[in-house]
């Protein structure tokens, strides 16, 4: 075990959430791993998921592309259909349950950060409101052209997918405007199309609610250096509003130079339990 898991690190977060008057939770992919989603580290681990993926020699920022949706729609659909169905099946482990509780013990509640695009949270019983979706969701449509600015929820696309070939079977979905075909409202690789309109509205009501809290804390969960957009979000409420940092990562678990912090090298479930416990046992005493 590269990185030692110290008890007192578990009750200092614990104090920390006690402390505090919000819960700020900054997830990335790792936040899904222990549902049984995959996070696309790594070009073999990619393959395995994505065999015909790998016959086509497309890694994940290849298939992941407006340019990939314009080559071959069915092919990108049959990736993108594939993970709208598992993430339409997938239960939210029992870590999520957790944070609901904790926030409805604290006066301001909780706010979601995520780069996530699988709307777990939103599965998971939390407030569509409370929630900031900074790379967009797989659960909403956009054009790929596009011809229009218009956003809408993927709810009557039931995709149907040959998953030997990573194939859509039947019509990708169309843009109601021109009639073309609709992509993913989500951020891609060499994206300059994605329309932000609504990540932006959150991220609005997301500046409005931290405004409103005096105490947070951040609760960052599996996001990793390779997509920094969360930490960047965590870091900034740690310089700018001194928010104290729960980093959960079992790879990267470092907070360097952050001025109040705790770094837990593990799974979010693991840990978020740990850090239950060390609660239950704070009210107890
Ligand atoms: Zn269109």
């Amino acid at each position: 075990m590269p990185f030692p898991i110290r008890q007192p690190d578990i009750e200092q977060a614990a104090r920390l959430i006690d402390e505090a008057d919000c819960l700020v939770i900054a997830a990335g992919a790792g936040m899904g791993i222990d549902s049984g989603l995959p996070d696309f580290r790594g070009q073999h681990g990619f393959w395995r998921a994505y065999p015909a993926l790998g016959r086509h020699g497309l890694d994940f920022t290849s298939i992941a592309s407006p340019r990939a949706f314009r080559r071959d729609p069915r092919l990108a659909w049959g990736f993108y259909g594939h993970r709208l169905a598992l993430y339409r099946t997938t239960a939210p482990h029992a870590g999520f349950a957790l944070l609901r509780d904790w926030a409805r013990e604290l006066p301001r509640g909780c706010v979601v950060f995520t780069s996530n695009v699988d709307g777990q949270f939103q599965r998971a019983g939390f407030d569509d409101g409370d929630i900031t979706e900074c790379h967009g969701s797989l659960h909403f449509l956009q054009c790929l052209a596009p011809c229009c600015e218009a956003i809408w929820p993927a709810t009557d696309f039931i995709p149907d997918v040959d998953e030997e070939h990573c194939l859509l079977r039947g019509e990708p979905p169309a843009c109601p405007r021109c009639g073309g075909c609709a992509r993913p409202n989500v951020l891609m690789f060499g994206d300059a199309d994605w329309i932000d309109d609504r990540a932006q509205a959150q991220a609005r009501r997301l500046e409005a609610r931290l405004r409103l809290s005096s105490r947070p804390v951040v609760v960052e969960i599996g996001a990793g250096q390779a997509v920094p957009t969360v930490r960047h979000f965590s870091q900034q409420l740690a310089f700018d509003r001194r928010a104290p940092v729960i980093r959960i990562n079992p790879r990267e678990p470092e907070v360097p130079g952050l001025p109040q912090a705790v770094g837990l090298p593990l799974n979010a479930l693991e840990a978020l339990r740990a850090i239950d416990a060390a609660r239950e046992g704070r009210a107890d005493g």
